[in-house]
């Protein structure tokens, strides 16, 4: 299952999110973030995120 932003109004540009193995984490103009289809769905930004953004999916 890949990582997917559903919560992105919550996303205030912490970055604690930036540990992606996969380099498949990266931020938007507005420091959301984004994540990009090189996911391996390891879970680790998820449980980095302290405001809930991201879900498994
Ligand atoms: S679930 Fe793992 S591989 Fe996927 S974006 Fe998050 S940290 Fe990267
Ligand atoms: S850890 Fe959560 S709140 Fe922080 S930048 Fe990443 S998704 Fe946004």
């Amino acid at each position: 299952m890949p990582a997917v932003a559903t919560n992105l109004d919550a996303c205030c540009g912490c970055q604690s999110c930036n540990v992606c193995p996969a380099s498949a984490i990266s931020y938007d103009g507005e420091n959301k973030v984004v994540i990009s289809a090189d996911c391996v769905g390891c879970g680790a930004c998820k449980d980095s995120c302290p405001c809930g953004v991201i879900e498994m999916q």
